[in-house]
């Protein structure tokens, strides 16, 4: 829809729109009202070039888009009866929890396959644990390839599916290779294009479903729906909407807690939102409180950091990992809360 900046349009001014609409195989209908007029475009307006176009012209006031720039996650699309499967688990039912630790420690295994077994008990579905790990500072463990023995070994004995996160494509292939259930894409490669594609196709044809983390410095809630149509376009539709909290981080805490961006979410898209609230807050002692709260605001499910013995942790660990205790009572909790809060 484009609104003129005067109350109508030149004959020649009208020519020029329809000239640019008709290069993207579009027709202008105009619309006379008694004050303004104002034009539609008819016809697939989704790529962003015919807006910039429409809206460089210096007569236009602005373009509103009606079409949704991601068509397949929206919530109209046909993919909105999908069910988002986990390993054997069909989200939307109950609570769906994905614990386990940051980072797997290569030279110490047992504590993560200890760890893997207390996060069962605790009543999670699915383990976490970090293989190759982002990190800000170059010089700290970057993880190993190693791990994923471990990670692999922890799925064997528990029987849980298993997440890692993958940050090119070389490691997209080990993780595949070896099993992996659950592909994670960090906060820090959200907006990396060539890596959403990238692990869309590598997808499309298996039964893997894919986490994705709210970039750090995201803006507008359709760059974060945008970044999972990158995936889901390649075919494969199990996707997992993770708000991490963002950068700049609330005084006292790691980042900007953003679970309140789940009603939103789930307003605009049917895919689940599975909030976590360890990166978010960033200290063990405030994440319980934050899961409670995505819960709240109506969050399919949550990614939490825990670990056997958090101090021994690497990574995140030491500071933000619950331990079993703390996570079986946050479960439990979140999922009492949830079905308090299920319409009667
Ligand atoms: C993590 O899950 O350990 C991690 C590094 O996450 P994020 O990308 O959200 O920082
Ligand atoms: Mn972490």
């Amino acid at each position: 829809m484009i609104l003129p900046k005067a109350s109508r349009l030149t004959p020649d001014q009208v020519a020029q729109i329809i000239e640019i609409a008709a290069a993207f195989g579009c027709r202008i209908q105009t619309i006379v009202g008694t004050e303004r007029s104002i034009y539609a475009i008819v016809g697939d307006e989704r790529d962003d070039l015919l807006i910039n176009r429409l809206e460089g012209l210096d007569f236009v006031e602005r373009v509103d888009r009606i079409q949704s720039p991601h068509k397949l996650m929206d919530r109209r699309s046909d993919l909105a009866s999908h069910r988002v499967q986990v390993g054997g688990v069909t989200l939307g039912e109950e609570l769906f929890v994905i614990a386990g630790a940051c980072t797997i420690d290569p030279k110490n295994p047992q504590l993560f396959l200890e760890t893997a077994h207390a996060v069962k008990e605790a009543g999670a579905q699915a383990l976490r644990g970090g293989v190759w790990k982002p990190r800000t500072n170059p010089y700290t463990f970057q993880g190993e390839s190693k791990s994923l023995e471990i990670l692999m070994e922890a799925h064997r004995q528990t029987g849980l599916p298993v997440d890692a996160e993958v940050m090119d494509e070389e490691q997209l292939r080990l993780a595949l290779d070896a099993g992996v259930h659950t592909l994670q894409v960090g906060a820090r490669n959200a907006l990396n294009y060539s890596l959403l594609r990238a692990i869309g196709r590598a997808v499309a044809d298996r039964p893997v479903a894919v986490l994705l983390k709210r970039g750090l410095h995201m803006g507008p809630i359709a760059e974060f729906i945008s970044a999972a149509e990158y995936i889901v376009s390649q075919g494969n539709p199990n996707i997992l909407l993770c708000p991490r909290g963002t950068a700049p981080a609330l005084d006292g805490y790691r980042n900007h807690p953003d679970e309140s961006i789940t009603p939103l979410l789930k307003e605009k898209t049917w895919a689940p939102v599975v909030v976590d609230p360890s990166h978010s807050v960033g200290k063990a002692a405030f994440v319980p409180a934050c899961a409670l709260a995505a819960v709240a605001y109506g969050a399919d499910g949550l990614c939490i950091e825990a670990h056997v013995e958090p101090g021994r942790g690497i990574g995140d660990d030491p500071k933000q990992a619950l331990t079993p205790a703390a996570l079986k009572e946050t479960i439990t909790r979140a999922r009492a809360l949830r079905r308090l809060l299920r319409p009667v």
